[in-house]
């Protein structure tokens, strides 16, 4: 069985995290987008030299670009049980340009915009180490993380940055979704991190 999942849902789904689960789960490599641009600059590759002058220049890898580098990825041989791509196509633009291969899932964890909301305004991010809290677990802005550095909130974590990107999410990637439609497997995200994981095994 090959699992080739396009998995999708608005900000503050959880779905970072369902994606590291379920790749463990499945024996599959889960990335995105941005990660492997970040993975293509560090390799030094040309395509990634290019990348690296392009974001200096504070412009964007046009959708063409950023697609033939996830073609590339996907020849590897990691994939050959298939993949899980977390969060892309995000836009019909992208959609269009990710004709070099068809996912076999499109899952989307739905979360109501409210629940979004509070996950992502009690966000907070270690300044040293990156990783990823909530005020919800007790810490605060200015506290320290375990490694010693500070929890902070990061700008695109506040309420107006939360709803501006909920909204490109309605609007951007609900439509690719529709797209998708025959293969689209819809999981409810409320709940406890391993609920959800449960409830992804369970629909594949
Ligand atoms: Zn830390």
């Amino acid at each position: 069985m090959t699992y080739k999942i396009l998995l999708m849902g608005p900000q503050g789904s959880g779905k970072g995290t369902q994606a590291e689960k379920l790749a463990a789960h499945l024996g599959v490599p889960a990335f995105g987008m941005g990660q492997l641009l970040r993975d293509e600059i560090a390799s030094g590759s040309e395509l990634g030299e290019k990348f690296d002058v392009i974001l200096k220049r504070g412009d964007l890898v046009s959708d063409r670009d950023a697609a033939e580098m996830l073609k590339r990825r996907l020849l590897k041989p990691d994939t050959q049980n298939g993949y899980i791509l977390d969060g892309y196509p995000r836009n019909l633009s992208q959609y269009a340009a990710f004709d070099f291969d068809t996912p076999t899932h499109v899952l989307v964890i739905d979360v109501p915009r409210d629940e979004s909301l509070k996950r992502l305004g009690g966000r907070l991010t270690c300044r040293a180490c990156n990783k990823v809290g909530s005020m919800d677990d007790g810490i605060k802005p200015g506290d320290r993380c375990a490694c010693g550095g500070e929890w902070y909130q990061r700008t695109d974590d506040t309420p107006a940055a939360i709803a501006r990107r909920l909204e490109i999410y309605e609007n951007d990637t609900q439509p690719v979704i529709q797209k998708y439609e025959a293969l689209v497997v819809h999981v409810d995200g409320v709940g406890s991190v391993e609920e959800v994981a449960e409830r992804i095994k369970a629909v594949l």
